[in-house]
């Protein structure tokens, strides 16, 4: 049976930062991603701050907007502008850019392959295993209608809000997830491509906000989040609400026309209560490092992914990984703990506009009161 040291699974910004820097340690690095190409489809609005080139090259061919301010709109129509640069990126590309520096430090990659066991040494198994978290050194995965067998030291587990690789490993998932369905439209009225737009308000976007994110001087991704609990219709008749009655934003749409629609989930109940067990670590939305309020994760996914990376390098030796827990829990801990509390407290106050609009300023990312307790 074939063997590397670290078995990747997903392809997205999580798991290829953690093949481009073990790959870069000079560990043998197998990326298993379940779709045919990386990044296709990826629903997300690719709204990335400039820290990210830190750890990756954000090529300019996939920044479709430079960023520069954050403007808030409240539920009575009275708004907030911050600084915020960034880019908004085209995430198909962002990921195959992503992919390309992960293979280019020495990463492989296996597409269409889809994992869907791992097991103990030579005991590799479908379904959930309960021994598998501690000794798991078998994954199994399929590819082209067969089953393929390979052997890791350590498997990452990068593969998203619904990670099958923590239910295989019986990692408890805690999962509170919100639905965000997203249009791209072309024929949006900006005033100002360089701001991101947030709107509150509990009768378009109960639980969360809805964002037009600028791709260009007339077009936007433009999107919401629906918290599960506190809706009972459908995500994209939100949307289309929002879309056709916000009294403030409605006046961008009056001549634009989607030209993709999807819809996407994101973890917002903060980091798992185990993220390492034995030699299984989870990164990213599967370890449920996404902001709970502002739902953003690529940037720690990308963080989260270089600790695992230098992580495992140092475990190898005596097969402890823990120091992953511990430094990821010790960086993001308290800034997840932090958007959770808020986030409990902003679901309080979803009964009603008058609500929302006294708590917003405690609640939400761009204001001080966010930061202050
Ligand atoms: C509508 C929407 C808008 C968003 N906007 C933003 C934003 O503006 N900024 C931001 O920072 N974040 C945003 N997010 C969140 C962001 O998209 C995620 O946090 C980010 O994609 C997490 O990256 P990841 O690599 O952990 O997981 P993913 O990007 O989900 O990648 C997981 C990969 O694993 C693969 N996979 C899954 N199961 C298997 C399997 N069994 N075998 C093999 N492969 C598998 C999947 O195919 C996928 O490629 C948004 C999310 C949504 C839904």
């Amino acid at each position: 049976m074939p063997s590397v040291d670290v078995v990747v699974v997903g392809a997205g910004p999580s798991g290829c930062s953690v093949a481009k820097f073990a790959s870069e340690k000079g560990l043998e690095v197998l990326v298993l991603e379940k779709k045919r190409e990386a990044g296709v489809p990826s629903p997300c609005a690719g709204y990335v701050s400039k820290l990210v080139s830190r750890y990756f090259n954000v090529d300019k061919r996939c920044r479709q907007q430079d960023i520069e301010n954050m403007l808030t709109v409240f539920p009575s129509g009275r708004s907030q502008v911050v600084r915020a640069e960034g880019w908004i990126v085209e995430r198909m590309l962002f990921d195959r850019f992503l992919a390309m520096q992960a293979a280019r430090a020495g990463a492989r990659f296996s597409m269409h392959s889809k994992v869907v066991g791992i097991g103990r040494d030579g005991a590799g198994k479908n379904g959930a295993d309960s021994d598998a978290g501690r000794e798991a050194r078998e994954v199994v995965y399929r590819k082209d209608g067969e089953s393929i067998r390979i052997k890791a030291r350590v498997i990452v587990g990068a593969d998203g809000v619904l990670s099958g690789v923590a239910r295989l490993a019986g990692i408890q998932t805690n999962g509170q997830i919100a639905v965000c369905p997203q249009y791209e439209m072309v024929g949006v009225k900006l005033d100002d491509p360089t701001t991101v737009e947030t709107y509150f308000d509990v009768d378009y976007a109960p639980g969360s906000y809805a964002w037009v994110y600028p791709t260009g001087r007339d077009s936007a991704k433009v999107g919401l989040g629906i918290a599960k609990p506190l809706a009972g219709q459908k995500p994209g008749t939100f949307l289309n609400k929002f879309i056709s009655r916000h009294p403030v934003a409605r006046k961008r749409f009056v001549d634009a026309t989607p030209i993709s629609s999807i819809v996407g989930m994101l973890p917002i109940n903060g980091l798992l209560e185990k993220i390492c067990v034995g030699n299984v670590l989870l990164v990213g939305d599967a370890a449920g490092m996404a902001d709970p309020i502002s739902g953003a994760g690529i940037c720690t996914g990308i963080i989260a992914g270089k600790i695992a990376a230098e992580e495992i390098y140092k475990g190898l030796e005596n097969s402890d990984y823990e120091g992953y827990e511990r430094r990821v829990r010790k960086l993001l801990g308290p800034r997840l703990e932090r958007s959770l509390k808020k986030r409990e407290i902003a679901d309080g106050s979803y009964r009603s506009n008058e609500t929302l609009e006294e708590v917003l300023p405690r609640t939400w990312i761009t204001f001080k009161g966010f930061w202050r307790d």
